[in-house]
């Protein structure tokens, strides 16, 4: 019964067409024996839809802590007794220094990161700007940003103008769950922020978080949410627990689960690069070159903003041994 179910659905995306929320649900709960059947689907729709390479990128925390939300998860929202080191903005040498690291480590993407609201003219605007052309400037790195909420298109013509290639801003949840996870900004505000740097001609990096409580059928409506985005990139996390925050006693996800998951957000997202980042670590442990094989083409390497990642080394020799090959370049999909 699932077997077929599973081949409706390879049948279904790879002739083109759409899943329906029911049938992508049915998908998700996937379990035993029958999830290395739904990521082996996911894996050839993969490979139809984005080819083979791995797409690597990293980040940089130009600006730590001290952020005025209340999203959840996050150990920099400064209500929370989370243990981290907190920093004001970073000089442009530390930034290009980060830059340099990423390159090294293959990294194509390399994207400023910081933890506020979000992004209004002025004086900071100003200096993560300059950041970004100086990022530009190089050549061997697109300049990528994730900065918070923007809430009007002139914020994201700067940011265009000043080179920026492709802007992270996460749905973070399903719409129906992002009220249980913060309450000081609205999923339509994070849908707006899209929308201007889509309009200001910037490339669209989104995704969200799973494990954070919600239900299979939550993890649906995100994916279903993403497609309607269609950002370039779509970075999955995986809660990775802070100390001090409200999910920081939450348990991770089994890794067969998180695989599933993976596999049905490919099946769901045929053609966007699926990158899995944040909590791949402590959530697939030693399943982690599965992911590969369950629909993903790519992931961070590095650290992320608060947790520290696997050495990059690691990382490249679990692509080689995949038989897969780092992309030289990264471009626009669809
Ligand atoms: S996720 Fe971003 S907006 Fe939310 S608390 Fe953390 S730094 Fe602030």
């Amino acid at each position: 019964m699932t077997l077929s179910l599973i081949r409706s659905a390879y049948d279904k995306v790879a002739a083109g067409s759409a899943l329906s929320a029911a049938e992508a649900t049915r998908l998700i709960r996937v379990q035993g024996p029958d999830v290395m059947d739904l990521m082996a689907a996911a894996n050839r729709i993969r490979h139809q839809f984005v080819g083979d390479e791995i797409h690597l990128c990293s980040i940089v925390n130009t600006k730590a802590g001290g952020c005025t939300e209340d999203c959840a998860y996050c150990a920099q929202a400064s209500r929370y007794a989370a243990p981290i080191q907190n920093h004001g903005l970073l000089e442009p040498h530390e930034v290009a220094r980060a830059a340099d690291e990423a390159v090294a480590h293959g990294a194509r993407a390399f994207g400023v990161v910081a933890a506020w609201r979000g992004l209004k003219e002025g004086e900071v605007l100003d200096a993560v700007c300059a950041q970004i052309a100086t990022l530009a400037a190089r050549g061997d790195v697109n300049a990528d940003a994730s900065l918070g909420l923007i809430d009007s298109p002139a914020v994201a013509r700067r940011l265009k103008e000043a080179g920026l290639v492709c802007y992270n801003h996460n749905l973070e949840t399903a719409p129906s769950y992002f009220p249980a996870i913060c309450s000081t900004h609205t999923f339509e505000q994070r849908l707006a922020t899209l929308r201007h740097c889509r309009a200001a001609g910037i490339r669209i990096c989104s995704g969200g978080i799973v494990g954070m409580g919600e239900t299979p059928e939550q993890r649906v409506e995100l994916a279903l949410a993403l497609r309607e985005v269609a950002p370039d990139m779509v970075p999955l996390n995986f809660l990775n627990p802070q100390q001090g925050t409200p999910l920081g006693e939450h348990p991770t996800l089994a890794p067969m689960e998180i695989l599933a998951t993976i596999a049905c957000f490919r099946l769901c997202l045929p053609d966007r690069n699926l990158m899995i980042a944040g909590g791949r670590e402590v959530g697939l442990r030693s399943l982690q070159p599965l992911m590969f094989l369950a629909g993903a083409n790519g992931t961070m390497t590095g650290n992320y903003l608060t947790t520290t990642g696997a050495p990059p080394a690691q990382d490249q020799a679990m692509i080689a041994d995949l038989g897969r090959v780092v992309a030289e370049r990264e471009v626009a999909v669809g």
